[in-house]
């Protein structure tokens, strides 16, 4: 958390009783965040933020249960209208979580998750003090770019602007996350995450 962040809840006019949490997990790409969010949906009693974004629905995406899939021109217009508490560009598309049902699903109590990448998780952190942000880290740089292969064919080039970026976001995962977790395996990094969520206070 840091001093200069406003603290949105409970006391903001947006969040007037008590509710539920903000939660964040981020880290560098091909970490691992979707397989470590996902098994922790499966355990339930989280509400899942639905992110905006401008890129091409992916083989089996639903819109509406992934992603909203909007044009360049709707997402300038969430902008534009503070519609999003945050938004990220990432390997050109646009990504954003709307506000609002985060708000309301927070003001209803819901434990709320973010799974975001680093830019838009240091919005986070910076507009909401009361934020828990979950940062994961690979077990190595050399499992990390195991992973990243794993996913699909990437130029040496690609890998090695990837690990670059990896590396200043796993600096910014130190100096300014709550919590720091490594994804070695996948039962144990979902274990301890519930673990930490079971010592985070409520707000
Ligand atoms: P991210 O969402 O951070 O980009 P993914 O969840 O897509 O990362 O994971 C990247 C790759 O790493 C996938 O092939 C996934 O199956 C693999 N992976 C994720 N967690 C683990 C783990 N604990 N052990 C081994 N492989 C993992
Ligand atoms: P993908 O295109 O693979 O689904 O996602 C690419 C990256 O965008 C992932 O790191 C994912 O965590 C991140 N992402 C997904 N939704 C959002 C969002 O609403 N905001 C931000 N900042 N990043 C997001």
């Amino acid at each position: 958390m840091t001093d200069n962040a406003t603290h949105c809840w409970p006391n903001s006019p947006e969040q007037p009783g008590p509710g539920g949490r903000l939660i964040v997990v981020s880290g560098p790409s091909g970490v691992g965040k979707s397989t470590v969010t996902d098994a922790l949906e499966e355990r339930g009693g989280f509400y899942f933020s639905i992110s905006v974004t401008t890129r091409k629905a992916r083989p089996g995406e639903e819109e509406g249960e992934h992603y909203r899939f909007v044009s360049e021109e709707r997402f300038g217009e969430m902008i534009r209208a503070d519609e999003l508490l945050e938004w990220a560009q990432y390997n050109n598309n646009f990504y954003g979580t709307p506000r609002r049902p985060v708000l309301d699903q927070i003001a209803a109590g819901s434990d709320v998750l973010l799974e975001i990448e680093v830019q838009g998780a240091m919005q986070v952190i910076g507009a909401y003090a009361d934020a828990v942000t979950i940062f994961i880290n690979p077990p190595s740089i050399d499992e990390l770019i195991r992973r990243l292969r794993g996913r699909g064919h990437m130029s040496e080039e690609t890998i090695e602007r990837r690990m670059e970026i990896a590396r200043g976001e796993m600096e910014i995962g130190r100096q300014h996350f709550d919590h720091r977790v490594v994804n070695d395996d996948l039962e144990r990094v979902v274990g301890e995450i519930l673990g930490i969520l079971a010592r985070s206070p409520s707000n």
